[in-house]
């Protein structure tokens, strides 16, 4: 391999050995049907890889946001696409750090057993998108529960799990101080609420992405689902965004070095003009620049997980990766679709699959545009835009 190892070759191994049982042609056949590929979470789960961030003493393996990327990344880059199950990793850290020693016990055990599956967060709305604090949907605390009125759109996942974690409003905008109190987060158990105030629209979409409308009309939610503190769910979720984000980094990484390794080879192959494309220089750099642009992702996204690790803070890092790396993986979707010509529009390539499934990551979870937002005003200390 002409990129550098680093030192987590035996996750590396092992997550290659299991993703060659499920070879690029099974996720082809599965974006075909555009179907759920339940087999690949389901071994991905029974060897404990999903439990990679579950501490030991709840049946987990205890490792950190490092290791839980390098099994994201290996994902990609053999092919597939860990967007059927990253809601996993990161949406059960909320739980981790904020939820109450019973809600641990409850379930992350049953997590990382595969018992239940937590692989869906309920943030976005139509009518409010990025702008998260003015969310409209409600939770308003009746006794020992909370009844839910609201719409979400785009929540993936949640015809593939049991549980989702949901932000909504407890106190009007209009009653807090700051704009960003006065949302708490829950637990969904989704078998509960769907048709019992709960109803799912499915959306279909240029990716194979499991991902719906949410309409909540009077749900109900025991009160003891409530996460942490009330009022203070806008603070958690940004919390495990972090961990989202950095995660997602490493898999643009991977579907970056899926990229470089698919066109390289096809471009030392093809031989137009009586020589093989790969050795014009037009060919060459356009790929070589993306290589390089990826090398450069993978530092900060390193960076990232170490600070993520050592607990310290780590938004500006993460956002950074997120960015660099779903420019570079953009970059060299683009140079492989472009160097494989009319080829890399048929699907028994993957190039034209692989190149849908990472483009998304320009406009989710966070889009381009609101990182740099975020790096102007908070790392650069320019004037607030909005
Ligand atoms: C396949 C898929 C899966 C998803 N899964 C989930 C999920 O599981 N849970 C969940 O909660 N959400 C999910 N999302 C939602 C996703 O996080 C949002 O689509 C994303 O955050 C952008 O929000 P929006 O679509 O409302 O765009 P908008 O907020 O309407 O923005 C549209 C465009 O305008 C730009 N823009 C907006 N405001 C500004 C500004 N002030 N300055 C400059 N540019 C601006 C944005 O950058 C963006 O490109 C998913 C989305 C997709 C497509």
């Amino acid at each position: 391999m002409y990129h550098q190892q680093d030192s987590h070759q035996e996750i590396r191994d092992a997550i290659r050995a299991l993703c060659a049982e499920f070879p690029s042609e099974y996720f082809r056949r599965i974006d075909e049907q555009r179907g759920y590929p339940e087999k690949f979470v389901e071994a991905l789960t029974h060897a404990g890889w999903l439990a990679a961030l579950i501490p030991q003493e709840y049946g987990g393996s205890g490792l950190g946001l490092t290791e839980a990327s390098v099994i994201m990344e290996e994902i990609n880059r053999s092919g597939g696409n860990s967007g059927a199950c990253h809601g996993q990793m990161y949406n059960m850290g909320t739980l981790l750090r904020h939820g109450s020693e019973q809600q641990k016990r409850d379930y992350l055990p049953k997590i990382a057993s595969g018992e239940l599956r937590l692989q869906s967060m309920a943030v976005t709305e139509p009518t409010t998108g990025t702008d998260t604090t003015k969310i409209k949907t409600t939770a308003v605390k009746k006794g020992d529960r909370y009844v839910v009125n609201g719409q979400k759109v785009w929540i993936s996942r949640v015809q593939h799990s049991d549980l989702m974690i949901l932000l909504a409003r407890t106190t009007p905008l209009s009653e807090v101080t700051k704009k960003s109190e006065g949302m708490s987060i829950f637990i969904v158990d989704l078998k509960d609420a769907i048709g019992k105030g709960l109803s799912v629209q499915p959306i279909l979409n240029m990716v194979n992405h499991e991902t719906n409308e949410l309409f909540f009309e009077n749900l109900e939610i025991p009160a003891e689902n409530l996460i942490g503190e009330e009022g203070k769910g806008f603070k958690y979720i940004l919390d495990g965004l972090n961990a989202e984000r950095t995660l997602i980094a490493a898999e643009c990484i991977g579907d970056g070095y899926w990229f470089i390794d698919k066109v390289t080879r096809y471009v030392n192959e093809r031989v137009v003009f009586g020589r093989p494309i790969g050795q014009n220089q037009g060919v060459q750099f356009p790929i070589a620049k993306a290589y390089v642009n990826i090398e450069a992702a993978n530092l900060m996204r390193y960076k990232a997980c170490e600070l993520f690790d050592a607990r310290k803070p780590c938004g500006t890092e993460a956002n950074m990766a997120k960015m660099l790396a779903a420019d570079a993986s953009w970059e060299a979707a683009n140079a492989c679709l472009q160097f494989h010509g009319g080829f890399g529009f048929a699907s028994e390539y993957d190039v034209e699959r692989k190149f849908r499934e990472t483009r998304l990551y320009q406009v989710a979870p966070i889009s381009t545009n609101l990182i740099l937002s975020y790096v102007a005003e908070h790392v650069l200390g320019l004037p607030r835009s909005f």
